[in-house]
C-alpha cells in the first residue's frame, strides 16, 4: 500500500532529548544541540518529498525537565498550526515521552491528525544512532494518508520500528533501542520494508466536533507506591499535604492493599474530604479489579476509582487533566472510570 501523498506538510517540533544531544567539550556530558545542527546530520529528510517545517524549543531540554506548563505550550502550538499541517512530529527525550504523549492525548480534543512523538537512545551524530530511522519513519507516518484522510488521528509514540498509542506506552528500557512497551494494548503499526498499520485499532474521536485544546491541568496530586512495611506516619503525612486534590495509589496485583485499618481509614477520611484516589496496579501488565480480593473491597467502598489497565503515565496525566476541569467530584470520578482517549479497556 502506498500510504504517502508527496505533497504532505509536516511540522517537526523539537523539544530536545538524546536524539539532538552531543558531548560537551568541557564536561563530556550530553547536552542538547540546536535543531539546525540536528537536521544537518540527516540530509535524507530533504529527499522525502514531504514539506517539512520546524519549530524548536529554545533552549532545547532534557525531557526530565518536561512539565505541565510545557505540555500546555505544545498543545497551543499544535492548535496554532493545526490547519497548516497534515501531521506533527514531536522530537522528545525518552525519559518522559510517555507522560507527554499521555497528557497531549487528553489536552487535544477531537484530534483528527497524527501527532507522533519520537526520539532516540543514541544521539543523531553517533554512527550507530537509532535516531535516523525513528525520525524518518515518524515523518512518514505523520504524512501517511488514505482516501484523502490521515491514517493516524491520535497521539502516538514511534520507536524502534513500532507505532504505539501514546497513552498506552511506558519507557521500560534505558539501554535497548526498543525503549518503549505498550503492555496492555497492541501496537498500531510495524515498520519493516513497509509500514503496516493495524487499522482496526486506530483511535477515532467519538465526537466529530472541531479540533480544540484544553490545557487546564491541576498538579496538586501525588503518586503513592505501596510497599510492604509502609509506615502509618508516612502515609498520613502525605495525605495531610495542604491542597492535595488527587492521589494515584499504586497498589499490588489486581488493585490490592494491606488490610491495616489505619490505611483504609486514612484513605476513606481523605476521600470524604474530597481527595480523589485512582487505583493503579504496580504490575506492568494486567488490570485493577477491585472486589476480586478482600484486600481491595474496602477501597471501592471508600470511593476509590479503578484505573483498570491504565499506565502510571496516563493515570497521572488523566488525573491532572480531570482535576483541572470545572466538574463536580462525582463527574471527575465518572470520567476517570471511563475510557476517554483509548487509554483504558473496560
Ligand atoms: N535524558 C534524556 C531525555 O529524556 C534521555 C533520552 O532522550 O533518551 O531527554
Amino acid at each position: 500500500m502506498n500510504t504517502m501523498e508527496n505533497s504532505a506538510n509536516v511540522l517537526i517540533i523539537y523539544t530536545g532529548g538524546t536524539i539532538g544531544m552531543k558531548e560537551s567539550s568541557e564536561t563530556g556530558a550530553l547536552v542538547p544541540m540546536k535543531f539546525e545542527q540536528l537536521t544537518d546530520e540527516i540530509p535524507e529528510i530533504k529527499k522525502m518529498g514531504i514539506n517539512i517545517d520546524s519549530y524548536a524549543f529554545n533552549p532545547p531540554i532534557d525531557s526530565s525537565n518536561m512539565d505541565p506548563i510545557l505540555w500546555g505550550r505544545l498543545a497551543k502550538l499544535i492548535k496554532k498550526k493545526y490547519m497548516l499541517y497534515d501531521g506533527f512530529v514531536i522530537l522528545h527525550g525518552t525519559d518522559t515521552m510517555s507522560y507527554t504523549a499521555s497528557s497531549l492525548s487528553f489536552m487535544l480534543e477531537n484530534l483528527g491528525k497524527p501527532v507522533i512523538l519520537t526520539g532516540s537512545q543514541l544521539p543523531i551524530g553517533v554512527l550507530r544512532t537509532d535516531g535516523k530511522e525513528n525520525l524518518i519513519t515518524a515523518i512518514e507516518i505523520a504524512a501517511a494518508q488514505k482516501d484523502g484522510a490521515p491514517i493516524v488521528q491520535e497521539v502516538c509514540v514511534y520507536f524502534s520500528s513500532r507505532l504505539f498509542r501514546g497513552n498506552r506506552t511506558t519507557k521500560e528500557d534505558s539501554e535497548q533501542f526498543s525503549a518503549f512497551a505498550s503492555h496492555n494494548f497492541p501496537r498500531l503499526a510495524k515498520a519493516g520494508t513497509d509500514i503496516v498499520f493495524n487499522e482496526d485499532l486506530l483511535h477515532r474521536s467519538k465526537n466529530k466536533g472541531i479540533f480544540n485544546i484544553n490545557t487546564k491541568l491541576c498538579d496538586d496530586i501525588v503518586v503513592i507506591t505501596l510497599f510492604p512495611g509502609i509506615q502509618e506516619k508516612v502515609f498520613k503525612q502525605i495525605l495531610a499535604i495542604p491542597d492535595l486534590k488527587g492521589v494515584v495509589l499504586q497498589t499490588y496485583g489486581s488493585g490490592n492493599i494491606p488490610t491495616h485499618p489505619w490505611l483504609i481509614n486514612s484513605v476513606k477520611e481523605a476521600s470524604d474530604n474530597g481527595v480523589i484516589f485512582l487505583n493503579v496496579t504496580q504490575c506492568s501488565g494486567g488490570r485493577v479489579m477491585m472486589g476480586q480480593y478482600e484486600t481491595s473491597c474496602e477501597l471501592r467502598k471508600a470511593g476509590v476509582v479503578s484505573g483498570h489497565d491504565i499506565t502510571i503515565e496516563a493515570a497521572v496525566t488523566k488525573l491532572m487533566f480531570l482535576l483541572g476541569q470545572e466538574l463536580s467530584i462525582k463527574e471527575k470520578k465518572m470520567h476517570l472510570d471511563q475510557n476517554m482517549r483509548g487509554e483504558i479497556c473496560i
